[in-house]
């Protein structure tokens, strides 16, 4: 699946049409905030561009830059909301990463210092020369 105006089949384009209900929270041109309906901590809000793109690397960089510009007011409006102690602002990609709706979308999430939701995560460490070959390898894909 590419990226296309819209897909018929999924969800997110439907709540950006209007084909199904949501709780829409902001709205501009090119994209939509509004809440998910299973939150991790109540106040779990969605951002999509309005466009079907199944994910954040399908996402032409203009649209991506949108979503990012309204991060600091939407993550501001959330925290003041659900006096939240902290915030995730997270984006799953492919289902390995947790990804379960194919259009991509930035997820801010309310944290709270006792609430229960599983994080951090686990931290591995480098051995030997595994870190400097490691950034040779993104260096070169980044070039490519
Ligand atoms: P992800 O696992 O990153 O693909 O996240 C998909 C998110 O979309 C989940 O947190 C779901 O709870 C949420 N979600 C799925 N369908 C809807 C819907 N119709 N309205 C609001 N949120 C939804
Ligand atoms: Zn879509």
């Amino acid at each position: 699946m590419g990226s296309h105006a819209h897909d018929a089949n999924c969800p997110f384009c439907k709540i950006v049409r209007g084909e199904i209900p949501s709780s829409r929270i902001l709205e501009t041109d090119d994209a939509l905030a509004f809440l998910d309906i299973n939150p991790v901590n109540p106040g779990h809000v969605l951002v999509v561009p309005k466009h079907h793109h199944p994910n954040l690397l399908e996402l032409p960089e203009p649209i991506a830059a949108h979503v990012g510009s309204l991060l600091p007011r939407l993550c501001k409006a959330v925290q003041a909301a659900t006096a939240a102690d902290g915030l995730n602002v997270i984006v799953n990609n492919g289902r390995a990463a947790g990804q379960t709706v194919d259009h991509g979308h930035w997820h801010i999430i309310p944290r709270f210092d006792d609430d229960a939701v599983n994080w951090p995560w686990p931290h591995a460490q480098y051995a030997g020369d595994e870190l400097n070959q490691m950034r040779f390898r993104i260096e070169r894909a980044l070039n490519l």
